[in-house]
């Protein structure tokens, strides 16, 4: 076996060691049931208790109110992006978005082909280096939520703090979920694709307030309906079994790391690492406006794209992989997720200088 390197990847990202190690003895015998973890039927007791504990370690961990749903949906996070607006925005209804980055942008055209989508800002003009302050747009009158998202995942941006407003919060935190504490009640509705910070790809997690189960208007089809799904516990269907299974043991990893207050000081630490190393010098310039900084992906330049790109390799020889950033901004970015290892990141740092003591 090849010694294990440092993935930065945005997703699917890596996972904890142990939780790998886990799985690969459950794929081959799951639990002594004489069946691999991908053999046993959804509806087997075996398969129901892995569900079951995977919703309740999750609703510990972020603290879910009773009278929200937690389901595990299929088609990723993209889904999300016409199934909020298909249920949510019935009848002529129109909600506000806050166009952030890609991910954004992505939603904001779903909801145009379903319903209005009232874009209240942009942050654009400014290829996405920053999130809006609370002062920065208005939320109209008739909008029937606000939709953000927490975590710009390819400008390395992210709210600090979440929009206030008397309407419902919908959000996006694919890439930020479990990384921070967070109040759930302002939301009505929270998704997140597994494969950034939760598990493998495969299940998207959508909390959703139970009173609006009941608003969709009946021309959405069954399988886009979120009451379908919350009605049967996410067994409408045969649920994507490997990723919940995969996040159950990532959720156990997390608790006994100490949940999410003590991870999110450990996420805070090891970003604060990395800008301090990008602020130091003016050889690396970071991509997001400090006040808008993500913990989760860390976006910077250097002063020439042959310099990053040469960053870029000589870190794969070293054992750090997945630095290249997204191709809609270049440079460099570094996914530091909840499952990254802090001594990777202080290694990154060491090398980065190394870096620019050769060639800058
Ligand atoms: C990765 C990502 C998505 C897209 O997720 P898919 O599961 O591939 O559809 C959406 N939003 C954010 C913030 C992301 O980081």
């Amino acid at each position: 076996m090849p010694e294990r390197i440092y993935n930065f990847s945005p997703g699917p990202a890596t996972l904890p060691q142990e939780v790998l190690a886990q799985a690969g003895r459950d794929i081959v015998n799951y639990n002594n049931t004489g069946m691999s973890l991908i053999e046993l039927s959804h509806r087997s007791k075996d398969f129901m208790a892995v569900a079951e504990e995977t919703e309740s370690l999750l609703r510990e961990l972020l603290n879910v109110p009773d009278n929200y749903k937690v389901l595990f949906l299929q088609g990723g996070a993209s889904t999300q992006f016409a199934m909020i607006p298909m249920n949510l925005l019935g009848n002529g209804k129109s909600a506000t978005y806050l166009n952030t980055g890609t991910w954004a942008k992505k939603a904001i055209k779903e909801a145009n082909i379903i319903a209005g989508a009232d874009v209240a800002y942009s942050s654009e003009d400014s290829s996405f280096n920053h999130v809006p302050a609370q002062d920065d747009y208005t939320v109209a009158p008739d909008s029937e939520y606000v939709y953000f998202v927490s975590n710009n995942t390819i400008y390395g941006t992210q709210f600090k703090q979440f929009p206030q407003s008397e309407k419902m919060l919908v959000c996006d935190m694919s890439s930020d979920i479990l990384s921070r504490e967070i109040d759930i009640k302002p939301f009505g509705l929270i998704f997140a694709g597994a494969q950034k910070n939760m598990g493998p790809a495969g299940a998207t997690v959508v909390i959703i307030r139970d009173d609006l189960l009941d608003c969709t208007p009946d021309s959405v089809p069954t399988m886009f309906r979120y009451k379908t799904h919350a009605d049967k516990g996410s067994m409408f269907n045969t649920p994507p079994c490997f990723a919940i299974y995969v996040i159950g043991l990532v959720l156990k990893w997390l608790k006994n790391t100490g949940g999410v207050a003590e991870i999110e000081k450990i996420n805070r630490e090891k970003a604060a690492l990395l800008y301090q190393a990008i602020d130091q010098t003016d050889f690396f310039k970071g991509h997001a406006r400090e006040d808008s900084r993500s913990m989760m992906n860390i976006t910077f330049n250097l002063p020439t794209p042959e310099l990053e790109s040469k960053l870029v390799a000589d870190a794969l020889e070293a054992g750090f992989s997945g630095l290249k950033g997204h191709r809609s901004i270049g440079g460099l970015r570094a996914s530091i997720y909840n499952a990254f290892p802090r001594q990777g990141v202080v290694d990154l740092v060491e090398f980065m200088a190394e870096f620019e003591r050769k060639n800058g």
